[in-house]
This record gives C-alpha cells, sequence and structure tokens, in this order.
C-alpha cells in the first residue's frame, strides 16, 4: 500500500514516522518554513516557534492522556535522532481557587497519578516570586514530565527518525486531491502523485484542500517576546512554563527564558483578548504576512507587567501564528473516506501530544493498530 501524508507539520511528521517505522511506504508532502514571510505566497504553519508548552495537566481528560502519551516517548525520539528538544522546567498551572477550571485540572492530576504540588496564594510566592498572584489563587504544580518542547526541533526529530525508518519525501504544496476507484492523485506544483491512501495533517490551511468538509474555526494569534539580559535570566533560573486560568475564561501562557535563533533570551507571553476568526485560506496568509497584531502586543506587555512586575525588559516584540479549533475542542482524527483521512485541530494545544496525535493519524489511514 502506497501512503502519503500532507503537511510537514506536527501531526504530519509523527504520522509519517510512525508509519515509517510500521514498515509502510509512506511519502511526506510538505515544505520548509518560508524565509521571509512578508513576501512568501505559500502555506505557513503553527509550528513555527522556539517554545511549547508541554504538560500531562489539563482541564480535559483526552488531552492529558495524550500528551502524556507523547511524553513519554520525547526522551527516547531524541536519543534516536540526536536532537534535543525537550526541557523539562515543569508547568504552573493557576487560577481564583474553587473555580470549575483549577478544580477540573487537579481532578485530572489526581485521577491520573500525575506528580504535582497543590500550592496556596503564600506558598506560590515563596515558590515564585518573581510572579505576582492574587490571594485567593490556587495553584497545580506539575513538576515532572513537564516543561516545554522546541516544535522546530522536535519536528526535525520525527523528520530525521522517518528517514532513517525509509521514508519519502516530496518538497511541494499539494493543491488538490483527485480520488478515483484505483486510488487517489495529489497535485504538487503541476505534477499528479499517485497513492492508495492519503492523510492530511495540514492545519490551518485544511480548507484549502478540503473545503468545509472538516470545519474548523481558525483564529489570528499574536505572541509577544520581551528579551531580557543575563541578570534576568540568572534571577530566573528555573522557571517553569505557566498559565493562568482566569475567571473571564481566556489561559494566557507564559514560556521561561529561551534562546532563539537571532541570539536573544525571551520569555514568551500569548492569549489574545479575544478570537478573530479567519475566514479564508488567503486570510490566513496575510494574516502570517502581516506580522501579527501591534495592540495585541501591547495588551501582551501590559499583562506581563501585571505578572512579573520587577522584569526588565530589554525589548519586546510580537510574531503571527494561527489556532485550529473544532465544535468540541477535540482534535478530528478520522477517515473521511476510503482513501483519505484527517488528522487536524490542535485547538490551540496540539504541539505538546503531536506524536500521539500522529499516531492516532497513522491508525486512522491504515484502518489498523500503529505501533
Ligand atoms: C501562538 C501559539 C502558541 C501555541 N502554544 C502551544 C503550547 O504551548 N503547547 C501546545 O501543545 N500547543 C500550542 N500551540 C498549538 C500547536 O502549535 C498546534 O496545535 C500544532 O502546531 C498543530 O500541529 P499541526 O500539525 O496540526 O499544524 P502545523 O504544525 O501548522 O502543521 C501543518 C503543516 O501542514 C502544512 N500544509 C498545510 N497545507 C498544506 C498543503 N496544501 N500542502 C503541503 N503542506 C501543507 C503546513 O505548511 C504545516 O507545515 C500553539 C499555537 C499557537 C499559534
Amino acid at each position: 500500500m502506497k501512503l502519503a501524508v500532507i503537511g510537514r507539520g506536527m501531526i504530519g511528521s509523527a504520522a509519517t514516522r510512525h508509519l515509517a517505522e510500521a514498515g509502510y511506504n509512506v511519502t511526506l508532502i510538505g515544505t520548509r518554513e518560508p524565509e521571509a514571510y512578508a513576501t512568501h505566497d505559500g502555506v505557513f504553519a503553527s509550528h513555527y516557534d522556539e517554545g511549547r508548552i508541554t504538560r500531562g495537566l489539563d482541564q480535559n481528560r483526552f488531552w492529558s492522556d495524550v500528551s502524556r502519551a507523547s511524553i513519554a516517548r520525547y526522551r527516547k525520539l531524541e536519543a534516536a535522532t540526536g536532537t534535543r528538544f525537550y526541557e523539562e522546567v515543569g508547568v504552573l498551572m493557576a487560577g481564583p481557587q474553587g473555580r470549575s477550571l483549577i478544580d477540573a485540572v487537579l481532578s485530572v492530576a489526581q485521577s491520573t497519578n500525575i506528580d504535582h504540588d497543590q500550592l496556596d496564594a503564600e506558598q506560590l510566592a515563596q515558590r515564585f516570586p518573581y510572579f505576582h498572584f492574587p490571594q485567593d489563587t490556587l495553584g497545580v504544580f506539575e513538576t515532572t514530565n513537564a516543561g516545554y518542547i522546541n516544535p522546530r526541533r522536535m519536528v526535525q526529530a520525527q523528520l530525521i527518525a522517518a528517514k532513517n525508518a525509509g521514508a519519502h519525501f516530496v518538497d511541494g504544496v499539494a493543491g488538490g486531491l483527485n480520488e478515483a476507484a484505483n486510488g487517489i492523485s495529489v497535485d504538487v506544483g503541476g505534477a499528479n502523485l499517485n497513492f492508495d491512501r492519503v492523510l492530511l495533517a495540514t492545519g490551518g490551511f485544511t480548507q484549502s484542500l478540503l473545503g468545509d468538509e472538516v470545519p474548523l474555526n481558525i483564529y489570528a494569534r499574536t505572541v509577544a517576546l520581551f528579551s531580557i539580559d543575563a541578570d534576568e535570566q540568572c534571577r530566573l533560573a528555573g522557571m517553569p512554563s505557566h498559565i493562568s486560568l482566569l475567571e473571564d475564561g481566556r489561559d494566557p501562557y507564559l514560556l521561561p527564558p529561551i534562546l532563539y535563533p537571532d541570539g536573544s533570551v525571551c520569555l514568551k507571553l500569548g492569549g489574545d483578548p479575544e478570537d478573530n476568526v479567519l475566514e479564508n485560506t488567503q486570510d490566513v496568509k496575510d494574516w502570517f504576512r502581516s506580522g501579527g497584531s501591534q495592540s495585541v502586543g501591547q495588551f501582551l506587555e501590559h499583562s506581563i507587567r501585571e505578572k512579573m512586575p520587577n522584569l526588565r525588559i530589554i525589548e519586546t516584540r510580537i510574531a503571527p501564528c494561527v489556532t485550529s479549533f473544532t465544535e468540541d475542542e477535540l482534535p478530528v482524527i478520522r477517515a473521511l473516506t476510503g482513501r483519505v483521512a484527517v488528522a487536524v485541530g490542535g485547538n490551540g494545544k496540539g504541539a505538546k501530544n503531536s506524536d500521539e496525535l500522529g499516531r492516532l493519524g497513522a491508525e486512522a489511514l491504515v484502518g489498523q493498530p500503529v505501533v
């Protein structure tokens, strides 16, 4: 059986690795990160960054399960590929005591035996003196098997492992699918490539191939990066990743100091004040090319000054991204026809668990267990 995976992103690279390692003949179709966003006319991706929070903690058991399944395989993938992508600095989730969100996180932590400490406002202030917390805050600190991953490097590791297992690669954008009785062809740059089955792991660009067959809300996101100097890096040594679960339903997320490709060391804060839907693929491309929203950047800078009042910021910059949300906030991983399957819908949290989502996508494609 000749298989293809479309999408060289977090889920597609994982699906390709799992298929290749299970002995399937698989080809990954996709492109590399563009060098200049502003002038790029092709597709973009949601993982072009140096940090994504990884954790077993979640309000929802499904997301906790797929994340813990993935996290358990990180070190083996790193060792097999010589590619480090995981930093186990821990994750702190915090919110108003007695409210459903933080209670749900605590309940999943307890029912899944996640290593965690439960901290009140006073204990939080002692343990994390650089953060400000309101008096009624409850913190759940996941001490092990949590922290952050470098998503670019994790994809790289998946690609190396897939290649070592015999996967093939086609550099290009899939322009369309043509399903027939005896196979399915994929148009890549005008050439028709023929396969028996195809898995789409196309993230925020799924609509361009499937129309509205798999409904996704693609939201424009802006993150702010705050560069800091060496003294601040020392002061913040050991800082975990941190998510606040706020009363108004927002959940801003903060990554500890991370080295960026330009040599700067930055904290990253995300959490847009509102959801702006991008209606179609052209809007998604335009959004990436725009470089992000200056006003959201200002909002995030104000937010970090509340969260970390003593933080000495050298420079603030912003970056664009998109998230793909489904109606029930769970990913869509299933066969659409006898020849086409999808694995999409990261719902803003699909990086950490992408290895397991990719494995599930591989199973949806071949219709049997892939281990
Ligand atoms: C700002 C931001 C912060 C986030 N933070 C976190 C976090 O802390 N933790 C976490 O777990 N998750 C986080 N996420 C979510 C996570 O990054 C995504 O859920 C994840 O990247 C989804 O993986 P994917 O494979 O579906 O999409 P992608 O990684 O975007 O991959 C899709 C790939 O498909 C390719 N593609 C699309 N169409 C075509 C085509 N026609 N032909 C060829 N290739 C195509 C794209 O180029 C891309 O490479 C965050 C997302 C954003 C935007």
